[in-house]
């Protein structure tokens, strides 16, 4: 049973040409357009708290923060408000050459707010140019500095870190990524911290974390060629919520500092309370030399990104304009007003409301409701970072055979959610739930109780043989 809000209905008529127009001129991003094309895609018109609404009036629990960025949910009024009052001063001024209000008040808050050490903020748009910004400044760090060997990363398999060409670099999903290998620039991929299909072939009882080891040696062989370690602390989103163990973090930050190595701390996804902590490095008392925030930062409202970094990486930056040390690198929109106002009043509300104080109950309702899938038929693995959660299906429980990739079982079970008023979308066979912080209690159970009855069903088709496959 869907829940109806009629207030932004559209009629039939205007949600079909919609939709045609859509077919007709919408490229989607991660989308296979030859099944797209076949559907009927939910036209979204408004939002409320943890509800998205559609041009028919159905309301749905938005189980994955509009793609993790919501944070307070949809048209909080703080956020609103601050956008509104942003807009009757100003849009957008560039931060080259002028500065402005919110964005000097907003650096000033992410410098207080983040891990020590973090005293310098550079704007960007999205995550992954937070990213990008971090990679080239780390790179451009050692040239100025004279070690001029250090232009090689390493990072993990199974780490996503965004779209742009040297974001890709440092990325490990073949699915998404090897077509553009020819491309990119030299990373070395070392082993991702996934307990569940442990890259060394430890049990949980037999770990030390020897996948640390793989880090180890190529800092040994090769330590003083590489300028940066990248990494997405305590979970690989969008790798399958790929939950590290307890200690990795803090041990690569040894090992980056064992061999003088620059590490990166990729906290688009994770950053802003979603792990529990307002960053995700705080569980291990990690300061990263650099921080990528992006998403959560403006409350999912507007694509504002920043990265952050050290006095000293900066400092190495200074020099006379014929230096060639100038960071040649901006955006159109960096720093954006009406971005940065929205940043700042997330910041406040997150503070005022004490957002993060009300989440222990909420993590721990998340993680009843995964105990209870946990041993439901075909669910081979269940992981849980703070509000962050995935459910990863296989075939085979027993030898953790995954599903052809061509069933879409995972696609399966978040069609069965949408019809029960939850949209959520997976990351091929894992089930992904990334609620927004503020949902409220009897929504989060709903959320749960709805992908274990989705799970049951789906699952249940499987093992009789009514389903194979996933038409769109
Ligand atoms: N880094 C991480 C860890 C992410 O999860 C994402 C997006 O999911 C990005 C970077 C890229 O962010 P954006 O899509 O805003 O460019």
């Amino acid at each position: 049973m869907v829940d109806r809000s009629d207030e932004y209905v559209l009629t039939p008529e205007q949600t079909r040409m919609l939709r045609e127009w859509d077919r007709r001129y919408v490229w989607h991003p991660f989308t296979q357009h030859a099944l797209w094309n076949r559907c009927e895609p939910l036209v979204i018109v408004a939002g409320e708290r943890e509800f998205l609404i559609d041009s028919e009036g159905r309301r749905y629990i938005d189980g994955v923060s509009s793609l993790w960025c919501n944070v307070l949910g949809h048209r909080h009024p703080r956020l609103d408000t601050a956008v509104r009052e942003q807009l009757g001063r100003i849009a957008h001024s560039t931060l080259l050459g002028l500065t402005s209000p919110p964005a000097v008040r907003l650096a000033r808050r992410l410098v207080e707010l983040a891990p020590r050490g973090l005293e310098k903020v550079f704007f960007s748009d999205d995550g992954s140019t937070a990213v990008e910004v971090a990679c080239k400044m780390a790179f451009a760090y050692w040239q100025h500095t004279g070690q001029t060997a250090r232009t090689e990363f390493l990072s993990l398999r199974e780490a996503y870190h965004g779209d742009t060409v040297g974001s890709v670099s440092v990325g490990g999903i073949d699915l998404f990524h090897k077509v553009f290998g020819p491309l990119l620039f030299a990373c070395h991929h070392v082993a991702s911290p996934n307990c569940y299909r442990c890259a060394v072939g430890r049990s949980a009882a037999e770990c030390a974390m020897q996948c640390l080891d793989e880090v180890r040696r190529v800092l040994d062989e090769r330590g003083e060629r590489i300028a940066a370690v990248v990494v997405e602390p305590m979970v690989q989103c969008a790798g399958g919520i790929l939950t590290a163990p307890t200690g990795y973090l803090a041990g690569l930050r040894r090992l980056c500092d064992a061999h003088g190595v620059l590490l990166i701390a990729d906290e688009v996804a994770t950053g802003f309370g979603r792990t529990g902590r307002m960053f995700a490095c705080e569980h291990e008392d990690v300061s990263p030399d650099f921080l990528c925030l992006g998403k959560g930062l403006t409350g999912g409202y507007l694509p504002v990104a920043a990265t952050l970094t050290t006095q000293r990486v900066y400092d190495a930056f200074l020099g006379a304009v014929d230096a060639g040390r100038t960071f040649y690198h901006g955006h159109t929109y960096t720093g954006n007003a009406l971005g940065c106002a929205a940043a700042e009043a997330t910041l406040d509300a997150i503070a005022e409301e004490r957002v993060l104080e009300a989440l222990p109950p909420k993590i721990e309702a998340m993680r009843d409701g995964l105990a209870r899938i946990a041993g439901l038929d075909h669910v081979g693995d269940v992981r849980q970072c703070g509000l962050i959660a995935g459910i990863e299906l296989v075939a085979d429980t027993g030898t953790r055979q995954a599903f052809d990739y061509g069933m879409q079982v995972g696609a399966q079970v978040c069609a069965r959610a949408w019809e029960k008023g939850v949209l959520i979308r997976p990351l091929a066979d894992v089930v992904v739930l990334f609620p927004p912080l503020t949902i409220e209690m009897a929504n989060l159970r709903r959320l749960m109780e709805v992908i274990e009855e989705c799970l049951r069903e789906v699952c249940g088709d499987l093992r009789d043989g009514v389903s194979d496959g996933y038409e769109g």
